[in-house]
């Protein structure tokens, strides 16, 4: 069944959008994005994504399509016209239409594209299971920082974990994770739970400042911190968060299980804390 896609101020069935040939998205990766979860039928977190969005946008110097309360009508427009009930809501915003040229062009319009796509996000296999990483040299770009959709790395990180018989990778820099190819990546080791400082070098995740924060009003002890590779290996627990994944539990990094080889409690109770809250907050 064909989609209503959101091209530029119109609803119009996938098959009719159009973008330009000479769009910067498309010729120098010159645009961001938002990944918003659906349950049913509601947005979960869309005033964090709605900010995230606004500090990409000003760290690049590129105009906002419009305003946070219009982009919500737009979501929920969409969300009603494909009848999602669990799945996602994808929004891209580039710089828009110019004559190929590396510099910033003048005055030009952005483009602004949002689809929604079903999924099951709350019964997904994987959580239950978890999954299996492999560790890969982080060589992305300085400003992670920014959520642009210059994703080529990260879609070979992937496929070298696919490669391995795995399921994603956890970026090394320096000897030290910074963060999965699609997601904050944290072990836990006795009842604390570590993950990277925010910085330049990762993307604040959305659902991580969710995550750390019920962590915290849980009475559990987060420590924001550099790891290695050899010591989430000797973690009690691992996993990762992200709009679309919630908490998953990461049960093998390099093929050495972290601690039992199966999910964590701490993970699975933040994984249920999450839900049940984002349940509660979704609008
Ligand atoms: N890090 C990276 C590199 C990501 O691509 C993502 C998801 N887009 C995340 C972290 C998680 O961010 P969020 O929780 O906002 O989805």
């Amino acid at each position: 069944m064909s989609r209503i896609v959101y091209v530029n101020g119109e609803y119009v069935p996938e098959e009719e959008a159009r973008i330009s040939v000479f769009d910067r998205g498309f010729l120098m990766a010159d645009g961001v994005y938002e990944v918003t979860s659906v349950l049913k039928g509601k947005l979960i977190d869309f005033a964090g994504h709605a900010k995230r969005l606004e500090r990409s946008l000003n760290e690049l110097d590129m105009a906002a399509p419009c305003t946070t309360d219009e982009l919500l009508e737009i979501h929920r427009e969409l969300v009603a016209r494909n009848a999602v009930t669990e799945g996602l809501v994808y929004l891209q915003v580039t710089r828009g239409v110019a004559d190929r040229d590396f510099a910033y062009p003048k005055d030009t319009t952005p483009t602004l594209v949002l689809f929604t796509q079903h999924k099951t996000v709350v019964e997904s296999p994987a959580a239950s299971t978890g999954i299996k990483v492999i560790s890969i040299e982080d060589q992305r770009w300085g400003r992670r920082d920014i959520k642009t959709v210059q994703l080529l790395y990260p879609a070979m990180g992937k496929m070298m974990a696919k490669a391995a018989g795995c399921d994603d990778a956890w970026m090394v820099e320096e000897g030290a994770v910074t963060e999965g190819t699609s997601n904050n990546a944290y072990i836990i080791k006795n009842g604390r739970i570590i993950t990277r400082q925010l910085s330049n070098d990762i993307l604040h995740g959305i659902t991580r400042a969710a995550v750390l924060k019920f962590a915290e009003e849980a009475q559990m002890v987060v420590e924001e911190r550099p790891f290695t590779i050899a010591e989430a290996q000797g973690a009690d627990e691992a996993f990762i968060t992200s709009a679309t994944t919630f908490v998953q539990p990461v049960v093998s990094i390099d093929g050495v299980e972290i601690g039992s080889g199966a999910p964590g409690p701490l993970a699975l109770r933040l994984r249920e804390i999450y839900v049940d809250q984002s349940r509660k907050q979704a609008i």
